[in-house]
């Protein structure tokens, strides 16, 4: 269910502007019905309270949680089967994060990627994005929402910049605690400036070597490193919000001097943070994780240099902390990794970047 669908659902009951804010409130909150300061009787008309067991039935039945997993450092992994079925995975981070899928798979097909491995089999709905949220809410409080889950929110723009309007509105979620995260589509740098609800923008960069990317991201847009930074900056100039620019370290691959140099180039005066995080070593790759204290030079190196740099580690590493890993064990999809990957390709294992980039384990001291 689309969330312009239930409005129109509300609408046909009769319900006005207000009630339907309530029901919006009220399920993207995971609240009973009559949790308002008016009782749902005297509140809604009588038409649409009649309306209303069936379309709290329908949205209770969008998502349901398949399996949870906590992790050490508080974070859980939730495995959320979808009405028909199909799993996506949320991930409840410590600080009252939560991180979201927006797809079941993904196209854009980076070699390393557990999610990528299968392509995309569906879009998520808005409606199911924010039932993510409501089943989240269930369990802990949700005050920021980063789209770093299963799937490029830029492939399904609609159903994700629906989600984030409602969230930043009867979700009661600060704009800025709404996070788009993209492999840098360029259609996502002018639709989401467009909308309502202007969320903090995050970009997978992982390398400042536009060959290496091509490599890494073998189907995200041809926009080189100079390219997607500078639209980036447009973007977070003109929200307020600095970009987030995720890296994830992979040794021999994108952790050496010649990244450092290119860094200080593309970032210097730029309005933004690195998240460097570690990859999180997932089955059937060759890619290795550089030891912790080679991370911390490179980030102790960046901010000698000028460069707002975070190191941090990943959410809940010791329960599949990659992106889909969780699903792909679910769904015992097992998928060799060319043995060529390892010589030109990192793993961005993007969602476990995501859950860690304002919820570090540990955050590099400064
Ligand atoms: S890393 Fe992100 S963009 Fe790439 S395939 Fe996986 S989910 Fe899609």
């Amino acid at each position: 269910m689309r969330i312009h669908d239930l409005k129109q659902r509300l609408r046909e009951a009769g319900g006005g502007p207000s009630h339907e804010h309530r029901v919006l409130r009220l399920w993207s909150h995971a609240l009973p019905r009559n949790s308002g300061k008016r009782p749902a009787q005297s509140f809604f008309p009588a038409s649409l309270l009649a309306a209303l067991p069936a379309i709290e039935a329908e949205l209770a039945a969008l998502a349901r949680i398949h399996s949870i997993h906590p992790g050490a450092d508080g974070s859980e992994r939730l495995l959320v089967a979808l009405a028909d079925g199909q799993m996506v995975e949320s991930v409840l981070l410590p600080r009252d994060g939560l991180c979201v899928s927006s797809q079941v798979g993904c196209a854009v097909g980076c070699q390393f990627c557990m999610t990528g491995r299968a392509g995309l089999l569906r879009q998520v709905s808005s409606g199911e994005i924010v039932a993510q949220v409501a089943l989240a809410r269930r369990r802990r409080p949700v005050r920021k929402v980063v789209f770093m889950g299963m799937g490029e929110p830029a492939h399904n723009l609609d159903n994700v910049m629906e989600a984030i309007e409602l969230l930043g509105t009867a979700g009661n979620i600060g704009h800025k605690n709404l996070v788009f995260s993209t492999v840098g589509d360029p259609r996502v740098f002018e639709r989401l400036l467009q909308g309502a609800v202007r969320p903090a923008l995050a970009l997978s960069l992982h390398t400042t070597r536009a060959a290496l990317r091509r490599t890494l991201l073998p189907r995200a847009p041809g926009l080189t490193p100079e390219e997607l930074v500078s639209e980036a900056d447009r973007y977070a100039r003109a929200t307020g919000y600095p970009v987030q620019y995720q890296w994830t370290l992979l040794e021999g691959v994108n952790d050496g001097p010649d990244e450092i140099e290119g860094i200080v180039k593309l970032l210097s005066g730029r309005y933004g943070v690195l998240n460097m995080i570690p990859f999180n070593t997932v089955d059937g790759t060759d890619f290795r994780r550089p030891p912790w204290e080679h991370c911390r030079q490179i980030a102790r190196t960046l901010l000698q240099r000028g460069i707002l740099a975070k190191l941090r580690d990943s959410a809940g590493q010791d329960v599949d902390g990659g992106c889909g890993q969780l699903r792909a064990r679910a769904s015992e999809v097992r998928v060799a990794l060319p043995r060529s990957a390892r010589a030109e390709a990192v793993h961005a294992d993007e969602q476990a970047s995501a859950a860690s980039t304002e919820f570090p384990m540990r955050e590099e001291e400064r």
